[in-house]
């Protein structure tokens, strides 16, 4: 399976985006109780999750810190702003859903979902982003990509 648009962002992110994303989530107590803010890797073996086909990414940063969330906003409004270019097919993230034309829409947990279902439909601690299946192995917006982050005074504060 290859990770094509995937795999790039991560590692230009990793480069290139908030420093922040160098370091791991730390979700327990423990240090090994941690994450990746970059993962790309499929949590699941469903073969539609767009995990799994190579076609997703999600960055950790979550909504409830303030420092967090204010790195997290900078890249979705860059996502949103090269989401042509970037071939996305959707930004989600604390809430909100971008669709392939960028249009946001609110994205709340039904009543009727558990406090975990309701936790990871909302997105509120991660990014996901997702490319459409025939042009999730472009990798042609790398360059903008780098140069769009390079120059965000939030992302590089
Ligand atoms: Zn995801």
């Amino acid at each position: 399976m290859a990770f094509g648009n995937a795999k790039a962002t991560a590692a230009i992110l990793y480069d290139f985006g908030p420093k922040i994303l160098k370091e791991r989530f730390q979700y327990g107590q423990t240090k090994a109780d941690s994450q990746s803010r970059l993962d790309y890797l499929p949590q699941t073996t469903n073969p539609t999750d767009p995990h799994f086909m190579g076609r997703a990414l999600d960055i950790v940063l979550v909504a409830w810190k303030p420092n967090e969330r204010a790195y997290a906003d900078a890249l979705v409004s860059l996502f949103v702003r090269m989401q042509s270019e970037m071939h996305l097919e959707a930004i989600i993230y604390n809430k909100v859903e971008y669709n392939a034309v960028g249009s946001p829409s609110p994205r709340i947990a039904s009543s009727t979902m558990t406090a975990k279902q309701k936790y990871d439909y909302e997105h509120t601690s991660h990014i996901h982003i997702q490319w459409f299946d025939h042009q999730k192995d472009l990798s042609d917006f790398a360059e903008s990509l780098v140069y769009e982050l390079q120059n965000d005074s939030v992302i590089q504060a």
